[in-house]
């Protein structure tokens, strides 16, 4: 099994403590805060604290996605999961029966950041250019959603705010009224 070394740095006197965790624990925010002191100075207060993430895997999508207590990162999870890596699980998860709506949002998100991200804009065409722009996954995910529009109707439109609303729904062929 992956095993994953955190670290945690004093902020007192900059002792570095290390330990395990597992896939399960490491991927999740809610499982891999690490309250604890400095065995040499006795300080409860970090400096730094960091783990490598875990290779994203079938399991850990199980889990995360029935469990609204229970998130890979903060904020912005959305972003996080929008890369090449997470496509095959964002797609997988997306189109299941039963998953709450605030997760069905997220994956739905992520998805639309993608298309954001890889897909050039034909009304700003300099943005071609863009060297770390993936094309070839942007147009997968764009034809995902088209033929899966459907999705866009299971979750509140709220959540589809600001770039995601103005730059890719519009590819979509979805217009929502909003506010300008
Ligand atoms: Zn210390």
């Amino acid at each position: 099994m992956e095993e994953l070394v955190q670290a945690w740095v004093c902020a007192k006197c900059q002792h570095e403590q290390t330990r395990l965790l597992s896939p399960e624990v490491a991927a999740f925010k809610e499982r891999s805060s690490w309250e604890t002191t400095c065995p040499k100075c006795g300080h409860a207060e970090f400096q730094a604290m960091s783990w490598p993430r875990p290779t994203p895997t079938m399991d850990l999508f199980e889990e995360w996605a029935v469990d609204v207590n229970l998130s890979f990162i903060e904020q912005d999870e959305d972003l996080y999961m929008a890369s090449a890596d997470y496509v095959p699980f964002l797609e997988q998860f997306v189109t299941r029966r039963g998953i709450p709506e605030i997760k069905r949002a997220t994956l739905l998100s992520a998805l639309c950041a993608i298309i954001y991200e890889n897909v050039s804009d034909a009304n700003e065409p300099n943005d071609s250019e863009d060297e770390s722009m993936d094309p070839k996954l942007g147009e997968h995910v764009l034809q995902f959603l088209k033929r899966n529009l459907y999705l866009f109707d299971e979750i509140d439109k709220d959540y589809l705010y600001g770039y995601i609303a103005r730059d890719v729904l519009p590819r979509l062929g979805i217009s929502l009224d909003e506010p300008t």
